[in-house]
This record gives C-alpha cells, sequence and structure tokens, in this order.
C-alpha cells in the first residue's frame, strides 16, 4: 500500500526529529519505496542516510545498508538504536557470540536495518541468509568505492554484483557523494541497477570561495592569510606527514596555535589533536588526507591546500570541509609547477598500468582547474557533470578580479606548428615534453635519432622556459586546439580547431600563466 506524503513527514518528524526534508530527499525516499532501482548523488552532509534509513522503518522486512566505513557503523547503529529504531551492525570487530546472536535476531526477523561490511556479504553461506531474511532493500553507500575510476576504488565493492545477481528483484539503491560521469556509469553497470532513478543534487557550495594563488614562499603566505583571520578556525593539508609537521611547527612557533595531523602518529595524539581542533582548543590543523573523514565541525572557516591535490574530487571533499554552517568558507590552493612535476614522480612509481593512467588523467584535470582562468566553480561543478549556468560566480578568484591575459598568437602558432611538423615528418605525435624540446631547441637523444634537430621549428622557442611552454600547451589544450591522447604515453594532436588557428593564423588570447611570479615575464 503506497504511503501518504504525510506519512513520511510523520516518520521524518517523529523518529528523526526533523521538520523538513533536504533537497531531494523526499523524491529519493518515494521512488525506492515505490520499488524503483535508485542512483542518488549527494554531496557530503546532504543527509544520503535518512534516504535509506527512513524507508526502511515505513516497509515490511530488512533493509541492507552495506557501508565500507566500519569505524562509524556502530556510531550510525547506535543514534538509530537511540531514536527506537531496531539497526545492527555485523562486521568483523564484533566478537563469535555477538555475531551469533545477532545472525539469530536478523533470522527471527528482529531488524529493520542491518549494516553490513561488502567482504562479510561474500562469506560463504550468507547469500543463503540473504535469501532466508526477507530483505526489502539493498542499499549501497559510498557506492563510488565500486569504481576504479572513483578515489578510494575497493575490489571488495565489485563482489557486490554477485549479490545483486542473488537478489534480482530486491530493489537497491547506490549512494555516493562523488561521482563523475564516469564513476557513475561504473556505479550503474556493476550494481545491474534497471533503470534506476537517478537523483543528483547540485554540488554547488555557495557559501566557499576559491582562490588558486602561485605557490611562492608557503610558509609566508600561509602566515599572511591566517594573520588576517586570528579567531577562526581552518585546515591546511599537506602532501606528506612531514610537510603536514614541518608547517605545524613553523606556526606554532610564531604563535599560532596549529596541531599536525597524520598516519604517522599515535592515535592518542590524533584523538587529542582531532578534539582539540573541534573544541576550538587548536585553531588549524596541518593534515595529510588523513584527516577529516567523518569529521563534522561546522564553523572551519577556510582550508588551505599547501600542496596540488592528486584529482578534483580529493580537492572538493577537503575544501568541502569549510563552511558546513553555510556561513562563508574561504579556499585557497597554492599551485606550483614544481608540484606537477612531484606527483609525476609518484605517478611512476605505480606499477599497475591502468592505475597509473588514470592517475595521470585525474591529475591533468586538476592542473587544468588549478591553472585555468575560468571560473573555479563552474570548473568544478563541470567536473562532476553539472552546468553552472551563471556567468559571473562572485566568489572565486577569476571572478573577482579576471586574470590577465595578452596576445598569444604568435606563441601559439609556434607551438601548434611544432605538433604540426612533427606530426608530417614522423608519422606520429609526441607528448609535450618532447614537443618542448624541440621549441627550445634540446640536444636530446630522441631528437636526434627522429632528426627533429632538422625540423623549421627546431629551436624556435628559446623566449620562454619550459614550464612556460608546458603552461602554453596545456592552457591550448583547454582551448580546444589540442588533444591529448592517452596510452602508455600522453601524446599531443592538432583538433580541427586547432589545424583551423594554424591555418588561418586566427588571433589566440592567453592567461598569464600560473606559475611562481618569476615566470611572469611571459613576452609579448
Ligand atoms: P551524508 O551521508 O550525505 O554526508 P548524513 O546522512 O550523515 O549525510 O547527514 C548529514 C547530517 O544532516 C546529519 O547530522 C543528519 O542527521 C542531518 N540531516 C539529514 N537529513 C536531515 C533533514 N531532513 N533535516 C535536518 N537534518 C538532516
Ligand atoms: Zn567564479
Amino acid at each position: 500500500m503506497p504511503l501518504a506524503p504525510d506519512d513520511l513527514d510523520l516518520t521524518l518528524k517523529r523518529t528523526f526529529g526533523y521538520g523538513s526534508f533536504r533537497p531531494l530527499q523526499r523524491e529519493i525516499i518515494a521512488a525506492t519505496l515505490a520499488g524503483q532501482d535508485v542512483f542518488a548523488l549527494l554531496p557530503t552532509g546532504g543527509g544520503k542516510s535518512l534516504c535509506f534509513q527512513l524507508p526502511a522503518l515505513v516497509r515490511p522486512g530488512l533493509t541492507v545498508v552495506v557501508s565500507p566505513l566500519i569505524a562509524l557503523m556502530k556510531d550510525q547503529v547506535d543514534a538509530l538504536q537511540a531514536s527506537g529504531v531496531a539497526a545492527t551492525f555485523l562486521n568483523s570487530t564484533l566478537d563469535a557470540d555477538e555475531s551469533r546472536r545477532r545472525l539469530r535476531g536478523l533470522h527471527q526477523g528482529e531488524f529493520k536495518l542491518l549494516y553490513v561490511a561488502p567482504e562479510r556479504l561474500m562469506l560463504n553461506g550468507w547469500q543463503d541468509n540473504l535469501r532466508a531474511w526477507q530483505i526489502a532493500c539493498l542499499a549501497i553507500d559510498e557506492a563510488h568505492c565500486i569504481s576504479e575510476w572513483g578515489h578510494d576504488f575497493r575490489p571488495e565493492y565489485r563482489q557486490l554484483a554477485k549479490l545483486r545477481r542473488a537478489l534480482p528483484d530486491v530493489p537497491a539503491m547506490a549512494l555516493t557523494a562523488t561521482a563523475t560521469t564516469r564513476v557513475r556509469a561504473d556505479i550503474i553497470e556493476h550494481l545491474k541497477l534497471r533503470e534506476p532513478a537517478v537523483f543528483v543534487a547540485s554540488f554547488n557550495r555557495p557559501n566557499l570561495t576559491y582562490r588558486v594563488i602561485p605557490k611562492d614562499q608557503p610558509l609566508k603566505q600561509i602566515i599572511d592569510f591566517v594573520r588576517k583571520r586570528e579567531d577562526e578556525s581552518g585546515i591546511i593539508y599537506c602532501a606528506s606527514r612531514a610537510a603536514a609537521e614541518r608547517l605545524a611547527e613553523s606556526l606554532a612557533g610564531r604563535g599560532f596555535s596549529a596541531k599536525p595531523y597524520h598516519a604517522g602518529l599515535t592515535a592518542d595524539e590524533r584523538t587529542r589533536h582531532q578534539e582539540e581542533f573541534l573544541r576550538d582548543d587548536a585553531r588549524i590543523v596541518c593534515a595529510t588526507i588523513a584527516f577529516g573523514m567523518g569529521i563534522n565541525k561546522p564553523n572551519v572557516r577556510w582550508v588551505i591546500h599547501h600542496d596540488l591535490p592528486k584529482n578534483i574530487e580529493g580537492y572538493y571533499q577537503e575544501t568541502g570541509r569549510a563552511g558546513r554552517d553555510g556561513l562563508p568558507g574561504d579556499c585557497l590552493l597554492l599551485f606550483s609547477a614544481g608540484d606537477i612535476a612531484k606527483q609525476l614522480h609518484f605517478l611512476d612509481e605505480i606499477t599497475d598500468e591502468q592505475e597509473q593512467q588514470i592517475a595521470r588523467t585525474q591529475l591533468r584535470k586538476i592542473v587544468h582547474y588549478a591553472e585555468s582562468a575560468g571560473c573555479r566553480r563552474a570548473e568544478l561543478l563541470a567536473y562532476f557533470g553539472e552546468t553552472f549556468g551563471v556567468d559571473n560566480c562572485g566568489a572565486c578568484d577569476n571572478c573577482l578580479e579576471p586574470r590577465e591575459t595578452y596576445d598569444g598568437t604568435l606563441v601559439a602558432q609556434k607551438l601548434l606548428s611544432c605538433v604540426y611538423r612533427i606530426q608530417q615528418n614522423s608519422g606520429f605525435s609526441v607528448g609535450l615534453n618532447h614537443l618542448i624540446e624541440v621549441l627550445t631547441g634540446a640536444d636530446t637523444d630522441k631528437i636526434r635519432r627522429w632528426g627533429h634537430d632538422r625540423l623549421t621549428t627546431y629551436g624556435i622557442g628559446a623566449e620562454l622556459s619550459r614550464s612556460q611552454w608546458a603552461a602554453v600547451g596545456r592552457e591550448l589544450t583547454r582551448l580546444g586546439l589540442l588533444t591529448v591522447a592517452e596510452g602508455e604515453y600522453a601524446t599531443l594532436a592538432l583538433t580541427r580547431d586547432g589545424l583551423t588557428a594554424l591555418v588561418q593564423r586566427t588571433p589566440i588570447t592567453l592567461t598569464k600563466p600560473m606559475d611562481t611570479p618569476k615566470a611572469k615575464r611571459v613576452s609579448r
């Protein structure tokens, strides 16, 4: 029997104590209760849990919630039980007796909600259990873990496809806070969602301001930033434990209440630092990405990235910890070409070829974001497949102070013609590095072997440094004049527009590069 909308409001109020639904919650709940498969993409804090918890209460049978976050299961279940909901969890933290007790309860139909780690579901006998219990709904939380294209791939999530086969008629829900179009398709495919109702909430965080500045003297830049925000709490993300440690020390040495947080500290230290931060005793946490999972501090006013993040998902999640209370938050990324090189170096160490290629693509996208002269918000949202329909967001550096541009026709012509010449002469395309070596007239084995020192474009680009050329190359890619083919090596090719621009000598406006201040001497 379908529920009247009023019944949902009543349960929302009685059991959860909330007066109204958050965006899309009602629609998601209605779809699953109607027996449809559901895919829901809501930003962190958007209220995903309620989307499977509330329906679990109003429909007959058991809702199974798959979640990778074992550490958070107990909290969630405790909170549900405190509200009078028959919920339980099963994971590796329970001893055999306790597990058995809970299983018995499940067989007797005592529970409405079961939280379970994905690896559990695959143990022998589990599929029989699941068939024996009257399962009303299968909710997969953090569903992006199923995709290698997500930032948090968990191989055990792939097993869920089997589970799905065992329970073909049970309505499934996939929920996540991070999914690009590609990850979305992966989730729908691997979980065999049947014509799912798809819900995508806006990822826009209107109260956050995004800025990227060239990393020059990071400590000084950070101190300048923090000085202007005496009483505010913030997080500084660093690429390594050592960097987080050093930065916290330097800041503390200058009188700021800063604490480090990373996986190299003891559990005690981590808990202590985290609590000091939550209580506002420590204003600043210098952290690696280990910090943040499950942290809910509403009044974080700013987030700085001391180093280039690995991917946009991570960046979005980390900056998303600012301004949870809806009040303004500032996000600052310190960017340097040197950081790209460092990240590329890490990438070389990834042995799995596919994994490496994915990481490379993701890195290219975050670099693209950092160097872009366009609206940061629009760029972030575009990454999540969302169109931001406003020209000027009024809350990012590029909208507030548009970047300086210059007539880049000549440099663009040089670079594009060099791509063209190499392609014509050698019959293959090359990567950006080699291209720049040809342009700047370098003397390398490859150049001699391939005869690229005999090209008319050899050495015509001495006026720019290599990193400046690299920035130009990336901008031409952003402008759609070049395209990157991912393979064993990422190689560059002219697009149709690129060829047209080359042949017709179309004027091209370029942005002054986002590089260390020294590099601002771009010749005009
Ligand atoms: P997510 O998993 O999407 O990050 P949660 O499910 O943990 O988000 O919900 C985030 C917070 O919002 C929780 O404290 C939750 O109790 C609260 N919340 C969820 N739905 C509502 C609602 N309709 N009204 C008010 N608060 C809500
Ligand atoms: Zn903007």
